[in-house]
């Protein structure tokens, strides 16, 4: 494989998909020299036919909003490659979706899910529905209008969706009350992170998180460090973030900072309790804003404009957005000491960003190994909904803290480099795209 060849004909492909082409860019330069070790890969053109999606799904999504206008959205949903198991990833409701956004996220969703070490296939879907500042009614009915398209594409055993930035329990209630109606089909397994009286699991909710944590864990002990003491620097405050700043907090950390798109808290005493369920109010109220968290604490501090990343801070964790974190925010950080990143959202780095962590030799992880708690909790949802009971959450948790702990040791497999510090970058890539390039040679040219 040639990697400048490769990305010249998918560019001329698929011009202006610039968050797709840097997903398979970045994945494709780490397995270039292990790919090259496999003739057999070569000759059945796996990454020729990884890159592209098996297929993708467009719908027109109408909707009536609380005024009796018309509203119309786009709906995708993008089934990216079921070597290993049936389509599996999140929904995606954000005004800024388009089908780069979900082509890159089902390209990720596909090597992530494949480090899980569940047998989970990769997809993603979602809308530029824009939630902010929706009423429920409003929500509800967007959810059950983009249903009514989808339906026909997924079910337990073909194409499980979730949450995923914009898209929690609410919309997932609301989504799997209108797959029931059209398909009377009554196997809640069609949907992951489900309310917890129909088929939810525990854990799954804080999942994403609590899984960045025990990552980050595995990274600092390999390193010989622990995360006692240390303070890290948060942004966001969704699901993710609030499951993120939970474990940090109760593993001895102290969570000094979290951000909105409006700026960023200052908290240099850290997180409590009364703290953390504040954050998940913010998140309800559908504003997006983080400032009324220092009206609400009056040992924090409200700074408009700035992102997580100017707080000086021992670990830095994006779990926001993807690119949320770029070269001179990676500097800012750098020139402040931080030592370690944990990258929780999906591609939150720049290429440059990475650039600059790696060489100046602090530790730094990619969202597809950090953040796979979140979709391998949605595995376990699944297996709890195929045997019709359910674990505890100490089950759960200890089950995610295993799976964990296992993709940390795939890293450290593929990514152990001469002078004993581990490429996780690497090391997530070729663990993922091995077990899914093994699958698609096992099942021929299709
Ligand atoms: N959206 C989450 C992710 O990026 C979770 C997906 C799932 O649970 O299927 O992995």
């Amino acid at each position: 494989m040639n990697v400048s060849k490769v990305m010249s004909d998918l560019e001329r492909k698929h011009p202006g998909e610039n968050e797709y082409l840097q997903a398979v860019r970045e994945v494709l330069e780490s397995i270039e020299e292990v790919y090259n070790q496999h003739p057999e890969f070569e000759k059945a053109k796996i990454v020729e036919r990884m890159v592209e999606p098996d297929r993708v799904i467009t719908f027109r999504v109408t909707w009536v909003d609380d005024s009796g206008e018309i509203q119309t959205n786009i709906g995708y949903r993008v089934q990216f490659n079921s070597a290993i198991g049936p389509y599996k990833g999140g929904i995606r409701f954000h005004n800024a979706v388009n089908l780069s956004m979900l082509k890159f996220l089902g390209f990720e969703q596909t090597f992530k899910n494949a480090l899980t070490t569940l047998p989970m296939g990769g997809a993603k879907g979602g809308s530029d529905f824009n939630p902010k500042g929706k009423s429920n009614a409003e929500i509800m009915r967007f959810c059950q209008a983009f249903m009514l398209e989808l339906w026909q594409n997924i079910g337990p055993d073909t194409d499980v969706p979730a949450g995923d930035v914009g898209v929690g329990g609410r919309e997932i209630g609301y989504m799997y009350g209108m797959y029931k109606k059209l398909a009377r089909e009554y196997n809640t397994g069609v949907l992951t992170g489900k309310g917890m009286t129909w088929g939810g699991s525990l854990i799954r909710p804080e999942a994403t998180g609590f899984g960045a944590l025990y990552f980050t864990e595995h990274m600092l002990q390999k390193a010989g460090k622990d995360l006692k003491g240390k303070t890290i620097a948060i942004s966001g405050f969704g699901n993710v973030a609030w499951g993120a700043a939970t474990k940090a907090t109760e593993l001895g950390a102290k969570v000094i900072a979290i951000s909105g798109p409006d700026g960023v808290i200052y908290n240099p005493e850290g997180m409590t309790q009364e703290k953390l369920d504040y954050m998940l109010e913010l998140r309800a109220s559908n504003r997006d804003i983080v400032a009324p968290f220092a009206e609400e604490f009056k040992d924090a501090t409200f700074v408009a404009g700035k992102k997580a990343w100017s707080i000086k801070c021992d670990i830095a964790l994006p779990c926001a957005f993807q690119n949320e974190l770029n070269e001179a925010d990676a500097k800012e950080l750098l020139a402040g000491g931080t030592w370690c990143v944990a990258e929780v959202s999906n591609m939150g780095c720049t290429p440059e960003a990475i650039a600059a962590f790696q060489a100046a030799g602090i530790l730094f992880a990619p969202g597809k190994a950090v953040n796979a708690g979140g979709v391998a909790t949605s595995g376990l949802e699944m297996t709890q909904n195929a045997q019709h009971l359910s674990w505890s959450a100490e089950e759960v948790d200890k089950k995610l803290h295993y799976i964990m702990s296992q993709i940390h040791e795939a890293c450290v497999c593929y990514g152990e480099q001469a002078d004993g510090t581990i490429n996780y970058v690497k090391g997530a890539n070729i663990a993922g795209f091995m077990k899914v390039a093994q699958a698609m040679l096992e099942q021929g040219a299709i």
